[in-house]
């Protein structure tokens, strides 16, 4: 018999290695212990197997890290997520497997699957105990029903529903405005749970097909637009028991957990999630369209700004998730663009492209709902372009250009029809193309390097500590916004001497400062456009036809 343990887990595309936390593995049956041998860092073979005697594996796992996809341990709570412990034993992926915790006295488990008489959990095979996180501790749940489907909420580090007692009414808002848009009545998993772990300033979810664990911060949600943002997080993990865990890419049904499985749609999977998460608190009910454009504004911005779109397509995006969007580094920005990001400015581009048309996004994922969804037989990438060009015919030549060209889609010219303008903004000092830090080590030095931008090309290097500016000491990133002076519009301002240390070795650059950048961009009802516009705009805010 062999035994592995998954190297990733379904939702983020990055191998974890989660071998890396197990302790002490060991077999035996009736107190004889077996030989393990290992065949790859995570994948064993057991000698000397009786056949009929039942076995027993038993090993440790560190569990100090607090994601959403790893395990964390204290006194106060436990999250396992169960990729990162169960050993799939070679065989028995699709037989049932049955789930028993030992938990202090006062704490209770919350986990998504069925319990029996005994406290156990049972899932039907591997893949459904692998999609289950488990919660404990001796926190409260709170019950709701979405259409009649029964629904918990279970909140560690912060008793949300209790501090904000019309909590759990917007949520409910938020998953009916989620089945609105799928065209269906009610949910599509049987019960759902909810798990919210509250912490200092973390953010992220992971999709499962009956739960969601959410991780949020908890100075961000005392912010003015923070229970907006954690309203749109639960609306994008919602909205992925449809689209990403049921409607899922063919190349995920089933999930290899030894490998890294190309997936190249994920910019609809993810794409399309992000862009409408924006919008669902709306159409629910839980806030102002001012503030659905002022979330659109601020995205656009940041994608606008991204170097690294002129690098990397959206579709190269997708299926280089793997090696590049969940591993950062300094030099990121310049070489890729988030499939997240992109995909829902895609999205939006697509949904108003769509409505020219007659139709919107909605339709199209109704209708790859009923195609591929609800069967979940799994979509390939030419199944996806299909839909998109039954409701726009001319996307069958558009959408593949777009997911493959580092060209921007045609944005402004759509955002007009719903009355929309993309208004530049200038940062008030010249453009250097670099993001300075304090570091303990060095008073100041370079974070980030832009490509091609004036840093770049007077041959700054990230990680180079900047010692002074045409003689004069430099310390911290305000010394350089007094010693340089400004710069306007039309002014290129005069090269300015630096000297820095790399390396240990110091060394004079002449950097020459580019007039003020665009740092942003506003998006602004525009007067002039015509009526019509603004029931467009309307109609597209509120997620309807
Ligand atoms: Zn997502």
């Amino acid at each position: 018999m062999r035994l592995a343990l998954p190297r990733w887990t379904p939702g983020s595309y990055l191998l974890r290695e989660y071998v890396a936390h197990l302790e002490g593995l060991s077999a035996s049956q009736a107190e004889h212990s077996l030989k393990l041998e290992r065949l790859s860092p995570f994948h064993w073979q057991l000698e000397g197997l009786e056949p009929g005697e039942p076995l027993e594996i038993s090993y440790a796992l560190q569990a100090t890290e607090l994601t959403v996809r790893t395990c964390h341990l204290s006194a106060e709570h436990g999250f396992l997520a169960l990729a990162a412990v169960v050993l799939e034993l070679e065989g028995e992926r699709w037989s049932p497997h049955r789930l028993h915790v030992q938990l202090p006295p006062t704490w209770q488990g919350f986990v998504p699957l069925p319990q029996r008489d005994d406290g156990s959990w049972l899932a039907a095979d591997f893949d459904q105990l692998i999609d289950s996180p488990l919660e404990a501790g001796p926190h409260p749940s709170h019950s709701f029903a979405v259409a009649g489907v029964p629904h918990r909420w279970v909140s560690w580090g912060g008793d949300l529903p209790a501090e904000d007692s019309d909590w759990l009414a917007d949520v409910t808002q938020v998953c009916q405005a989620c089945c609105r848009l799928m065209g269906v009545d009610a949910p599509a998993a049987t019960s759902y749970l909810f798990v919210l772990h509250l912490n200092e300033q973390g953010y992220g979810g992971l999709e499962h097909d009956a739960s969601t664990v959410l991780q949020f911060g908890r100075r961000t949600l005392k912010q003015p637009d923070g229970r907006r943002r954690l309203l749109q997080l639960v609306a994008h993990e919602y909205l992925h028991q449809w689209n990403v865990r049921r409607l899922r890419p063919a190349e995920l049904a089933p999930i290899d957990y030894q490998q890294a499985v190309v997936v190249p749609t994920l910019w609809f999977a993810e794409g399309v999630t992000s862009y409408v998460d924006q919008l669902l608190p709306h159409a629910a009910g839980c806030c102002q369209a001012s503030d659905v454009l002022a979330d659109l504004e601020r995205d656009l911005s940041r994608y606008l700004l991204s170097q690294g779109r002129f690098v990397q397509s959206l579709q190269a995006s997708s299926e280089e998730a793997w090696v590049k969007l969940y591993r950062p580094h300094p030099h990121a920005a310049n070489q890729q663009v988030s499939y997240y990001l992109k995909g829902a400015v895609l999205a939006l581009v697509l949904d108003l492209h769509l409505r020219r048309h007659g139709s919107w996004i909605g339709a199209v994922l109704q209708h790859l709902w009923r195609s591929h969804g609800r069967t979940t037989r799994g979509y390939q990438q030419a199944d996806l372009l299909a839909a998109f060009a039954l409701h726009a015919a001319d996307l069958a030549d558009l959408l593949p250009r777009w997911l493959n060209s580092t060209d921007d889609p045609p944005l402004e010219a759509l955002l007009a029809d719903v009355g929309l303008k993309l208004v530049p903004v200038r940062a008030n000092g010249p453009s250097l193309g670099w993001t300075l830090e304090h570091r303990p080590a060095a008073d100041l030095w370079i974070a980030r390097v832009e490509r091609d931008g004036p840093a770049q090309q007077a041959g700054l290097q990230v990680g180079d500590e900047l010692l002074a500016l045409d003689g004069e000491r430099l310390r911290c990133p305000e010394d350089w916004n007094l010693l340089a002076g400004h710069c306007s519009a039309n002014c290129q301002g005069q090269p300015r001497e630096l000297l820095i240390c790399r390396d240990g070795l110091l060394q004079t650059l002449r950097l020459q400062p580019q007039p003020p950048a665009i740092e942003r961009w506003t998006l602004d009802i525009d007067p002039d456009a015509p009526v019509e516009a603004s029931g467009r705009r309307q109609a597209w805010l509120m997620l309807q036809p």
